[in-house]
């Protein structure tokens, strides 16, 4: 599909058919205007994103790869697992993401009803899905723009420190797909694992290695290791591991908003120059 090298790629965003603001179109858009020479659309666990991203990425000549950010939950956390380069129409992976999303919904109603509880709001379900571009797949960000708009919080990263995490008013604990299903998912779909943003996770190192190990074992292959999500001790640290453990290294933004990203679409660091880009996987 795509020639391997790539000087400014960037494998992982979002867009209105997740949590993102910007149409799938638009981020083709801004991803070439940034420089960006291979992209991927990774929205949460949903592929409807991807048919106009390609296109426009063609229409672009900005080379494309399809993906997408699978939530799962391992030792009682949530981790994110992006597969890259997936076939979107293997009924494998399109099941497994659909089952996600009715959980899901189940967690936004019960999200709803805590913040109801908490704050003295009213019809916050239907306040979230005001902000969703896509009604099957809420996520706390529609939240927590909901509260910065109902004057809670002046800004949603505000939020997540208040609100929306564990302990929090407006958490649910929540059971995602399991580790070993979603890499079935990515591997009868000819997809690539990519860990996503692991120095975001909160585990032990003991926890953190369990997980490492068992990804591989299951055929993940790559880790980010650039990213918005990461400090440069961060992206130090997990370069390291990549080099111990022998994982491809990803590069990705996890664009989501102009108004609430960090980090743009594009404007990321270099990987460090002793690893093994992902990218060299897709041919
Ligand atoms: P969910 O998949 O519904 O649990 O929502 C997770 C999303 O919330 C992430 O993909 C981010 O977009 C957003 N998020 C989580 N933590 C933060 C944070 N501390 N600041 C800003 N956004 C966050
Ligand atoms: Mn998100
Ligand atoms: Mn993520
Ligand atoms: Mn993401």
């Amino acid at each position: 599909m795509s020639s391997p090298f790539a000087r400014n790629p960037d494998l992982h965003c979002h867009s209105t058919v997740s949590d993102g603001t910007l149409a799938p179109a638009a981020l083709a858009q801004r991803a070439h205007a940034h420089g960006v020479d291979l992209w991927a659309l990774t929205d949460h666990d949903e592929l409807g994103g991807l048919a106009e991203a390609r296109q426009s990425a063609q229409s672009l000549g900005l080379r494309f790869v399809p993906g997408v950010e699978i939530s799962i939950s391992f030792a009682a956390q949530t981790v994110h697992i992006v597969a890259l380069n997936i076939d979107a129409t293997h009924p494998r992976l399109l099941d497994g993401l659909q089952q996600i999303r009715v959980g899901r919904d189940q967690r936004a109603r019960d999200m709803a009803a805590d913040l109801e509880r908490h704050l003295g709001l009213t019809d916050v379900y239907a306040g979230a899905l005001r902000h969703a571009g896509n009604p099957a797949l809420l996520s706390r960000t529609h939240f927590a723009r909901l509260l910065v708009e109902h004057g809670v919080c002046r800004q949603t990263h505000e939020v997540f420190s208040r609100y929306l995490t564990p302990g929090k008013p407006g958490y649910v604990e929540h059971e995602w797909a399991r580790l070993d299903d979603a890499l079935s998912w990515i591997r009868a779909a000819g997809g690539i694992a990519v860990i996503a943003h692991p120095g975001r996770y909160r585990f032990t190192d003991t926890e953190e290695w369990a997980l490492l190990e068992r990804f591989k074992s299951l055929g993940g292959q790559g880790i980010e290791v650039v990213t918005g999500s990461h400090t440069a001790a961060q992206a130090r640290k997990y370069a390291r591991i990549a080099l111990e453990l022998g994982f491809y290294a990803s590069r990705g933004s996890d664009f989501h908003s102009p108004g609430e990203s960090a980090c743009d679409l594009g404007r990321l660091a270099p990987l460090p120059a002793d690893l093994t880009p992902v990218w060299d996987l897709l041919h």
